[in-house]
């Protein structure tokens, strides 16, 4: 699953981040309200956000309305250190599908988001479709027309963040915090090297140019399909 994580406690963030990352999850982080808000609204679309109730700039209460305004179903658990009725009754009326109340367990928290992203049908396989590039993350699949193509796990994972999100530029960084394991350590220009892999497997044998450059940025998967 894709998950955004809006939470102000860094360490808590962190190891937040660390476990879902290492129960399989795809993890993008905000620290405070607004780009917690930002995220949500254009950094999707995720599975399920896990949204902290008091946040610096906006409150979690708040980044919740305003997605269900915008007509944003996306499941929302809320995490609160306060535990009273009301405070529980205020996160529901502001669409909050969940509530959990600190300290929690990191397993029941990962029961919790399973619950909700099934209730969503979020836990199907999704099956990325641009063009004719079809990408099927789960079975590690791709396929041009019906033309297999072999990509190795690194390339399916920088393929697949240009493909959750066609038409739009994907900073080279934001490709490293999802597809590798310890981001902050590495040249974003790494991504440079797959990206010209991933041309040579699903553009040059047909004639296609579906990853664009976004000089000084990033990618773009071309919404068309190249
Ligand atoms: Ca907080």
């Amino acid at each position: 699953m894709r998950i955004l994580v809006v939470e102000d406690e860094e360490n808590l963030a962190e190891s937040l981040r660390q476990g879902l990352s290492a129960d399989g999850h795809r993890v993008e982080v905000a620290h405070d309200g607004h780009l917690g808000l930002d995220l949500a609204r254009t950094g999707g679309p995720y599975d399920v956000v896990v949204l902290d109730l008091m946040l610096p700039g906006l409150d979690g209460h708040e980044i919740c309305a305003r997605m269900r305004a915008h007509g944003d179903p996306t499941p929302v658990l809320m995490l609160t250190a306060r535990d009273g009725e009301r405070d529980e009754a205020d996160g529901l009326d502001a669409g909050a599908d969940d509530y959990l109340t600190k300290p929690f367990s990191f397993v029941v928290l990962g029961a919790r988001l399973r619950a909700l992203a099934r209730r969503a049908g979020a836990a199907e396989p999704t099956v990325l479709r641009v063009g004719d590039l079809v990408l099927d993350p789960q079975d590690r699949r791709c396929r041009r027309g019906t033309r297999d193509i072999e990509l190795t796990a690194r390339e399916l994972g920088v393929l697949a963040c240009l493909m959750e999100r066609p038409g739009r530029a994907v900073p080279k960084q934001d490709i490293l915090d999802e597809v590798w394991d310890a981001p902050h350590a590495i040249d974003p220009n790494i991504v440079e090297v797959y990206v010209s892999s991933l041309r040579k497997k699903v553009d040059a044998p047909f004639g296609r140019r579906s990853i664009l450059t976004v000089h000084g940025t990033g990618y773009r998967m071309a919404p068309d399909g190249g």
